[in-house]
């Protein structure tokens, strides 16, 4: 059993899809014009363990999870300028960074990578039913929604007008009718990235895109629809009133599902505070994926997460001893406990807690890899996390076995006692020596 937080039920109600055997799963994905942070590495972590949950529940092949790639936006056309440069070569540089650092998190790559560039004529055909609905309407080479047409707009962030309208940051545009409606599609100048539509040569909107594509992808009424918490006024309400009118009044999706920021100090980290630790910055300072993945599933998902230094040392070493226990186990059966944890709204605190009381290898492996963890080598880990210690470790070794070859063994047994005073074991075998954490 599946326990999900519902954004628009304001609860948590049992997860129940439509059709067990294809489960649908949408999640906003990245705009690819520039590195990502760990605040920006929180969903794809939250939603790649839900969905190798609800795999386990429903088997292997029962979920089509699709994740967009935004690849035109104001700030890529922005970048493009900057740098001079074709717009392909910024958004597949950008794309690829961010599969590499989603990757290196353990995070598997979703069914399904729509790319916005490649969904147009499906996002002009969703804007010529709005149209034809009353639901949108042309002014100076651009559409927009009309929100005073969709008496239902709103109910995912329950806000009122006019709190809408401030929320919104709206542009004074004359071609709005009313303050609230927001751009289907934008006239793009000669020198920047359009596409031929019927009003003219340009550019979708943002929020058009996610609704374009699950409905090609994966269908009118999906089971989840997930993404961060500050998506959900104005792009996921926009989403919902896009999709309901062109269908008929069918909803988009069955559960919301929305995380919590990364926090730095009192402050949501966002490149715009310039407040940002990037998954690169922390390989570089000798993290490992996996320990910037347990950090970031130590707490409850639809929380806040404070970001320091302290969280990833602790990680780190849960992880060490995890695997320490684990050695080179084949994976088990699941612990009971561990999986009641996931199931009830993706409680991993809870769960992590569970995997720390296992005590047999091969229900631990199996356990752990709900959460995408322990899925690395061993051996890796009882080498520690930094490639520093390896490396003077090594040399040690190095230096023993070149007194052993001179016959000096009192130096031989010093360097190997002074090892296991710091918890390194040595194990002397045919193929020379190795070592591990004690
Ligand atoms: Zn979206």
């Amino acid at each position: 059993m599946i326990r999900l937080h519902d954004t628009m039920a304001r609860k948590k109600r049992d997860f129940e899809p439509a059709d067990p055997s294809r489960i649908t799963m949408y999640v906003c994905g990245p705009t690819v014009y520039g590195r990502a942070h760990i605040g920006n590495m929180r969903p794809p972590v939250v939603f790649d363990t839900l969905a190798r949950l609800i795999r386990h529940h429903y088997g292997e092949d029962s979920l089509v999870y699709a994740r967009n790639v935004t690849d035109i936006d104001d700030k890529i056309i922005a970048k493009v300028a900057d740098e001079g440069v074709e717009p392909s070569l910024i958004t597949e540089r950008y794309e690829q960074f961010y599969l590499d650092d989603t990757g290196a998190l353990g995070v598997a790559p979703p069914s399904i990578a729509p790319h916005a560039t490649e969904e147009v004529p499906a996002m002009i055909a969703m804007i010529e039913e709005l149209i034809g609905k009353g639901n949108a309407y042309e002014a100076e080479g651009h559409v927009l929604f009309s929100v005073p047409s969709d008496p239902d707009y709103g109910a995912l962030s329950r806000r009122q007008r006019d709190e809408m309208i401030a929320g919104a940051r709206v542009e004074v545009a004359p071609y709005k009718r009313d303050p609230a409606d927001f751009v289907l599609w934008k006239p793009s100048d000669p020198d920047v990235i359009g596409f031929d539509s019927p009003w003219g040569r340009g550019r979708p909107g943002w929020h058009i895109e996610c609704s374009a594509m699950i409905r090609a992808h994966l269908g009118e009424t999906i089971d989840i629809h997930g993404g961060g918490l500050d998506l959900i006024f104005p792009h996921h309400e926009n989403e919902i009133a896009q999709s309901r009118c062109s269908h008929g009044g069918a909803p988009l999706a069955r559960y919301w599902v929305h995380n919590g920021f990364v926090d730095m100090g009192s402050q949501k980290m966002s490149k715009s505070l310039g407040n940002i630790v990037t998954p690169e910055a922390l390989f570089a300072a000798g993290h490992k994926g996996e320990t910037i993945r347990m950090a970031l599933l130590s707490a409850h998902y639809r929380q806040p997460l404070p970001w320091t230094e302290t969280l990833l040392e602790q990680a780190k070493a849960t992880l060490d001893g995890l695997y320490r226990k684990i050695g080179d186990a084949a994976p088990g059966e699941v612990d009971a406990s561990v999986l009641d944890a996931l199931g009830d709204d993706l409680n991993t605190p809870l769960a992590l807690s569970r995997l720390g009381q296992i005590e047999d290898a091969a229900t631990l492996k199996a356990s752990a890899a709900l959460l995408g963890l322990l899925e690395g080598s061993a051996d890796d880990w009882f080498r520690g996390g930094r490639d520093d210690d390896a490396a003077a470790i090594d040399t040690k070794i190095a230096e023993r076995a070149a007194a052993k070859k001179a016959r000096d063994f009192a130096t031989a047994d010093r360097i190997r006692d002074e090892l296991a005073a710091d918890g390194i074991l040595l194990e002397d075998g045919p193929e020379g020596t190795t070592w591990r954490r004690g």
